[in-house]
């Protein structure tokens, strides 16, 4: 009986005395790490894509409190294996073309793995300068691999961070806009000030606008239509701030997508800009996935308007082959962010703040505490070059044009947007389910057609609604994905489809 007791230090008595960081297991239990995990990538075929667990499966799974004593990490993998993966939607599986990829590769591992390493908390300058100067230092190495203006650059007196996620990039970006107007016009107009975007914009802007504080009613979601390829018009925006105007309102913010989720669309920099600028509005444009692709000269061309534009960001957690998470925001004007976001408590002075000639990136973000991304960027940069990951990249846009020749191929299946990037948006038509089928069923079908084939477990795909229309969306972007698997994916398409015509 004598182990259940405390010791007078209130030591806990432990079958065997464990050192948090002893080195040789760190080395041993790393390789088994690393083994597994190669392993999951080696086996990640066998595994239905989608997880098809019941809500709560894992509960009945776990012990109800954690473990008194230690537990060996051979053990707990066993368990992982058993009941965390059957519990896993395998977004890296080559099958996955669901939402949007998060793109991976081993140096974007490696550079998780030095980020952890080091696990240092760069807020400042001082508290690890090399964290600091390196993410300035990739950050305008990728703003010129994007062919940014040199405004956006530190060189050009701009400048660029990296945050966690695009959500938390547009808030910090509609707080310091809403913080620059204010200040001209007084704190107490806020609730007259208007953000504006189209109807595909990505609902991080209707997030950071309500926690911004701008009052719900002066969000303006802009229509879009077929007859622009569902991007936003400047006309439209146009006629929206007029009447904003009118109406004693003040136009604060336009958010234009490069790539929008749903479809992909893509808003014209140049002639928004010309009309937001005329009204002093902020422009930022949220490229999170397709951002990446410009760093191809052929794709280069989406971002024309981009000098006339206040800030930009880009997720290379998505289509830059950079393991969550990454987050790149550039800003013409990074001193607009830094008078909204700026603390200075005692604790945190030092000298090389108080020169002015050092960032502080604490004063770019939300958080204090931050991880030092940046080494896992540069990684990804140096391990492959700007001519592989343009190749990397250009190879899913061949894949995803050999998906759209095959769905036109087939006189049932329509392509119903034009595809910009690596995503095929596609329905089966209304006819091909018999004479008559109105576009209700027609959507109820491609539903129920797109549940079926996620019930395969051979794929997954989501969806998107184009106006009235239900369209299956197959992205691609999954770093293990080649051309084989997005045939099979279609396959299994067709397939399916030959089974609800039978039903
Ligand atoms: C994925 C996506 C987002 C959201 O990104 P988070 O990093 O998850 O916040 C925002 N906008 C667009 C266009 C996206 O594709």
């Amino acid at each position: 009986m004598d182990s259940l007791k405390f010791s007078p230090e209130l030591q806990e008595n432990s079958p065997n005395t464990i050192n948090p960081l002893n080195l040789e297991e760190f080395r041993r239990q790393g390789h088994i790490m690393i083994d597994f995990i190669a392993d999951y990538y080696q086996d990640i075929e066998k595994y239905p894509v989608l997880s098809n667990v019941e809500p709560g499966y894992l509960r009945k799974c776990l012990p109800d409190s954690a473990p008194h004593c230690p537990e060996q990490i051979e053990t707990i993998l066993q368990d992982v294996q058993k009941h965390i993966i059957p519990g896993i939607t395998h977004w890296q599986s080559p099958n996955h073309f669901a939402y949007l990829p998060a793109g991976i590769s081993t140096a974007g591992f490696l550079g998780e793995m030095l980020i952890s390493g080091f696990n240092i908390v760069g807020f400042s300058w001082v508290a690890s300068p090399a964290a600091t100067e390196l993410e300035s230092i990739v950050m305008d190495w990728l703003g010129q691999m994007l062919k940014l203006p040199s405004s956006f650059l530190f060189s050009g007196n701009g400048g660029g961070v990296i945050q966690a996620t695009t959500c938390e990039a547009i808030l910090c970006t509609i707080v310091a806009a809403r913080d620059q107007m204010l200040s001209k016009i007084g704190r107490e107009k806020i609730g007259k000030l208007v953000v504006y975007a189209s109807d595909q914009t990505h609902s991080s802007l209707e997030k950071a606008t309500k926690i911004a504080g701008i009052h719900p009613e002066n969000f303006r979601s802009i229509k879009t239509t077929e007859s622009t390829s569902f991007a936003l018009s400047p006309e439209a925006l146009k006629m929206a701030i007029s009447k904003d105007i009118e109406d004693g309102l003040i136009p604060l913010f336009l958010c234009a997508t490069i790539g929008t989720t749903g479809i992909n669309a893509v808003d014209p920099l140049g002639p928004l800009c010309n009309i937001a600028k005329e009204h002093g509005i902020w422009v930022h444009v949220d490229a999170a996935q397709a951002g990446s692709a410009c760093i191809c000269p052929e794709f280069r061309h989406f971002l024309n308007g981009i000098e006339c534009v206040d800030s930009f960001s880009l997720n290379a957690h998505k289509w830059l082959f950079t393991n969550l998470d990454c987050c790149c925001l550039w800003l013409i004007n990074p001193s607009a962010l830094t008078k909204s976001l700026t603390t200075s408590p005692e604790y945190l002075s030092n000298k090389a703040s108080e020169s002015k000639k050092v960032v502080d990136y604490k004063d770019w973000q939300i958080s204090l505490s931050r991880r030092f991304r940046a080494i896992k960027l540069w990684l990804v940069l140096r391990s492959y070059g700007v001519a592989n990951l343009r190749n990397f990249q250009r190879s899913h846009v061949t894949m995803a044009k050999s998906f759209e020749a095959l769905v036109r191929g087939d006189k049932r299946f329509e392509v119903v947007v034009p595809r910009n990037f690596a995503m095929v948006c596609f329905r089966m038509v209304p006819s091909a389910f018999g004479a008559g089928v109105e576009l209700d069923s027609a959507n109820k079908l491609n539903q129920k057609l797109m549940e079926l084939v996620n019930a395969s477990g051979k794929v997954y795909m989501t969806h998107s609604m184009i106006g009235e229309i239900f369209v299956i969306r197959c992205a691609i972007g999954v770093t293990l994905t080649e051309e084989k698997h997005a045939i099979r994916a279609w396959k299994v398409v067709q397939e399916t489809a030959n089974t609800i015509l039978q039903m």
